[in-house]
């Protein structure tokens, strides 16, 4: 099965003018992947590990988390695949890294932070996907959720190259990080956005909470200017800006994020189709307009129309 998976063609993700931009797919264990090269992903923008743990009391083994990676990297050769360091946490609690009661855990020891207060679970993490890296030959990214800024970038950097990771970045998921972006990049291999965080962060609005729902719009320009800072930033280092939250499987707003600056896509593998084809009708100058368009709208109801009146 795994040899037949692979062999499947994939049309790449690309604009009018054949500027290639590659669309990923966001997964939760190793079955995911397959699934995903079935629908047509160009590889894996976004496995949350996490997910393999949600039940696990204690911390997994080197060898337990090294065999898991492995079975999913075995399914992209030649392919990327952007692996998430445990993100701990608020939305996805493990019981091995959050411990403390806290009053507001989207704002509490979580992602990078509770990965660092406990940095074997870390080490041990990254020596799992070293090992994965080797015995694989899909192409491996490494990132670290929730980092809040340069510093964090640096420590995590620094960590996975010392254990010999190749490619190692961070997801832009906290407002404070996109504010320091032109640092961030200069300190990280790549930055995927993950703007279902970045929009409650933005918004101080709880993702978790339907009262406040109506605030969870990536749409919203707030967000947009700080995807355009990370974009801006990543074409000045020369280094890639993917988006990775659920807002890359919007069609329209898929279009907007590339004229924002965002090189990859990564998003729900059934949503890979609706967004290829929409892409393929515009040319990069053309994104650019719908991006502008929305970067001036005050509201995100205005932005999508705004996006939507300039036309393709
Ligand atoms: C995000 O926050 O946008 C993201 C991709 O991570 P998660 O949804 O797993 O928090
Ligand atoms: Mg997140």
């Amino acid at each position: 099965a795994r040899a037949a998976a692979s062999t499947i063609p994939v049309v790449d993700g690309a604009l009018s003018d054949g500027t290639k931009i590659p669309l990923l797919a966001n997964v939760g264990s190793p079955k995911d992947g397959l699934e995903a090269v079935e629908l047509g992903a160009e590889g894996v923008g976004l496995f949350r590990t996490e997910f393999l743990f949600l039940d696990s009391k204690t911390a997994p083994t080197v060898a337990d988390q090294q065999a898991r990676y492995t079975e999913l990297l075995s399914f992209f050769p030649g392919k990327k695949v952007v692996v998430r360091a445990l993100d701990a946490g608020a939305d996805k609690p493990l019981a091995f890294l959050n411990s403390a009661h806290e009053e507001n855990p989207a704002l509490g020891l979580r992602g990078l932070r509770a990965l660092r207060a406990s940095e074997q679970i870390l080490l041990d993490q990254l020596t799992a996907l070293k090992g994965a890296q080797d015995a694989t030959e899909a192409d491996l990214w490494v990132m670290a959720p929730m980092v809040a800024d340069a510093e964090e970038t640096r420590y995590f950097v620094k960590l996975g190259k010392a254990l010999g990771l190749k490619t190692v970045g961070v997801m832009a998921e906290i407002p404070s990080l996109a504010l320091m972006a032109d640092q961030v990049l200069a300190a990280a291999d790549f930055v995927s956005i993950g703007t279902n965080d970045l929009t409650q962060y933005t918004m101080a609005a709880d993702r978790m909470l339907g009262s406040v729902a109506s605030y969870q719009d990536p749409w919203h320009p707030a967000v947009l200017r700080l995807v355009k800072m990370l974009g801006d930033a990543g074409a000045v280092a020369g280094k890639g800006v993917g988006i990775c939250g659920e807002a890359a499987a919007d069609p329209q707003l898929a279009v907007v994020l590339v004229g924002l600056g965002a090189t990859t896509l990564s998003m729900t593998p059934a949503a890979l189709a609706d967004v290829r084809a929409e892409l393929a009708t515009v040319n990069p100058e053309q994104a650019r307009a719908r991006a502008d368009a929305a970067l001036g709208a005050s509201t995100a109801a205005g932005a999508r129309a705004a996006a939507a009146a300039v036309g393709p």
